[in-house]
Formats: structure tokens, sequence, C-alpha cells
């Protein structure tokens, strides 16, 4: 027997949060973000289930040929840019748009024209300071751009530092500074995509004709202080796995490496089949909950390699074999990412290649 650790994709939730967010987005077109892997989920499977949207967005180059070889016949964009100039011949052989968003970019265009009408973004820089031109750079960048023989101009974009409402209270890199520092260029509708999830959910000051929208396909709340029900969302993915072996600890008794964990009473600690070898983190700290038979119970001890160990004192009726939610419809992955200082996109990154995935269609 495989070990009993899985993770379930559920193709109708992620099939139901792209037609959400496709309304959210109203008029707007819908770029679904499928950036690592899917956020975690796969995909060849958001090929499958983001039909609703206009167009996948992507950073890595190879996912231009995945997207097309799964089916994907709409728009795909490379919203990084490209890394080196053969790059290009990637982009133009599948059909894909690229953002350029350095001088650098501009040049490798000059240098390699003419191109066969080749699609281009200009990313802008609106506070976040990674990437793209000045606003005010942009009629410059975008004649330049337009002189090169086969290049043509889509829009422009910029991704916000900060697009939660939240954050709206006096901070510098407030939306209210940004969308000031993209000046004119924010009133601009026709060929700018400026809002992510969080924008475009809750920020409706933020125009544009498009949206790159990824965390809340895959039905998680792009700020943990507005719960995913409230914006009727639903979580895609489901870690589960089983309880392997059962301990029945007394007072005084330690559990695992380091002895981390001492019972201060007489104790049942479940193994379960899941560690940091899964992809679960091991700096996870004690207390974090997991979901079994419909309560939740706290993680105990240090995560090994393979294992956890979880107090299951307080849970009726466990035994070996007992199923035991990670995350997912019961344990909100932002719930568990909260526990461990970190956000549930880098959780649902970090499963690792030998959990086996499997889908089905709720
Ligand atoms: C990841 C990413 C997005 C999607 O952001 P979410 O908050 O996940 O919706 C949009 N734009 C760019 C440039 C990104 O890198």
């Amino acid at each position: 027997m495989a070990r009993p650790i899985k993770a379930t994709i559920h193709m109708g939730s992620l099939r139901r949060n792209a037609e959400k967010m496709k309304r959210v987005a109203g008029q707007r077109s819908l770029w679904a973000v499928v950036k690592a892997n899917a956020y975690g989920h796969g995909l060849e499977r958001a090929v499958k289930a983001f039909e609703a949207a206009d167009g996948l967005a992507v950073i890595d180059l190879f996912d231009i040929e995945r997207a097309r070889r799964a089916g994907w016949d709409k728009r795909i964009l490379l919203m990084q840019g490209f890394f080196k100039p053969e790059d290009l011949k990637i982009v133009q052989a599948f059909d894909a748009e690229c953002v350029i968003h350095n001088q650098e970019g501009i040049k490798v265009l000059q240098s390699l024209a003419p191109f066969r009408d080749l699609q281009v973004h200009i990313k802008l820089n609106s506070g976040m300071n990674r990437f793209g031109f000045k606003p005010e750079e942009e009629p410059l960048v975008r004649q330049t751009l337009q002189a090169i023989e086969g290049v043509t101009v889509m829009g422009v974009m910029t991704h916000f530092a900060n697009a939660c409402p939240l954050y709206e209270m006096d901070h510098g890199v407030s939306v209210a500074n940004q969308i000031k520092a993209l000046g004119a260029i924010a009133e601009r509708k026709e060929g700018a995509c400026f809002a992510n999830s969080a924008a475009a959910l809750w920020l409706p000051q933020v125009k544009g004709d498009a949206v790159r929208i990824g965390i809340s396909l895959y039905g998680i709340t792009p700020d943990p202080m507005v719960p995913s029900r409230d914006i009727d969302i639903e979580p895609a993915m489901t870690l589960s796995s089983e309880i392997i072996a059962i301990q029945d600890v007394n007072p005084g008794d330690s559990v695992g490496y380091g002895s981390a964990f001492t019972a201060t009473r007489p104790s049942r600690i479940a193994v379960v089949a899941c560690g940091f070898a899964d992809g679960y983190l091991r700096l996870t700290p004690a207390g974090t909950p997991v979901w079994i038979n419909g309560v939740l119970a706290p993680v105990v001890g240090r995560i090994a390699m393979d294992v956890m160990t979880v107090d299951v004192t307080d849970v009726a009726e466990v035994t070996v074999g007992t199923p035991v939610e990670l995350w997912g419809k019961h344990l909100r992955v932002d719930e568990v990412a909260a526990a461990c200082g970190t956000i549930a996109a880098e959780l649902l990154c970090c499963i690792t290649a030998r959990v086996p995935f499997v889908e089905d269609n709720e």
C-alpha cells in the first residue's frame, strides 16, 4: 500500500470559483493566474477547470507549451516577461503575449526585430518597486515599442504591492497612493490590467478592462480578515492522510524527536502519515490544528520527515486508519498558514512530488 497521504483537487470548486470571479470581473476580461503549477493544484487541472477565464497568466516560459498541450486555445500571458532573448521563440511559437518591464527588454526586441506579430504588455511600477517602468515613462515606452517592426502594444499592467482594504489606513503604499502614482493611466479602460484578486473583489475604484486573478480561484481569501465563505469561493484542495499508529502515554512521557512535547495528563497520541518531506512545514508550531472525526485536534511535538503527532485525547473514536484532514473543506488552509506564520499560497506550493494527487468533481 502507498502511504495514505494524498492531495485531492476539487475540480468543481475550481470551476465554480472561476465562474464566480468571472462575475466579479464584470465587463473586464479574466486572466486566470496559474503560476507555480496553478498554486500547487496542477496546471493541466487548471486548464480543464478554468473555462470561464479569457486567458491564462504564467510566469514559467515552459508553462506556455504545457498549457497549449493540455488544450488551452485562448490567450496566454507571460506575466513577468522573458528571461533570455531565445525565450521569445517559444512565446511566438505557442502564440502567447509577453510583458516588457525594462529598457533591457526593449533593447532585446529592437535587436531581434522584425517580428511576426509579437504582442506585448507594458508593465508599470505603481509602488511595488520590483518590475516596471515609471508611469510617466509610459508614452515614450509605448512609442519605442510600437516603432519596432512586428510589435503590437496590447496594453499596460501593474501589480499592486497592497490591495487589501485593511491596508488603506495610514500606509504609504495604499491603493489610493498606488492609483495616484499611475496618474491618468489609472483612468484608462482599454488595454489596462491592474487588479489582482483583492483589488477585483474589494476595490471598485481600480479600473481597466482586464483583471489578473490568482489566489481566489483556488478558494483562498486574499485577506484573512475576510473569510472566503463571505466571498463565496470554495477551497479547491484537500490534503488528507490517516492515523497509522496510536500511543497512550502517561504524564511526564515525551513524544517525538527532541522530546519536544511532554504529556501533562494521560494522553492519546496519534501518529499521522504526513511529514515535512510531504511539504508540511517543519516549523509548524505545536497547537496547529488538524481535523479528525469532526473536531480539531492539536499537533504536538516536532513535525518529522514522514510523520507528525497529534493529541487526540479529546477526540472520540480514533483508531488506526481514521482519516485526518490537514487542510481542506473542514479546516481552511489559511488557518493552518496563520498558525505557521505564513500564507496559504506557500503551503499549497510546498507539497512535494511524493504526494499523490487525485481529482474529484465535487
Ligand atoms: C501572482 C500574481 C497575480 C495574482 O495575484 P493574486 O493575489 O493571487 O490574485 C497577479 N499579477 C501578478 C503580476 C502576479 O505575479
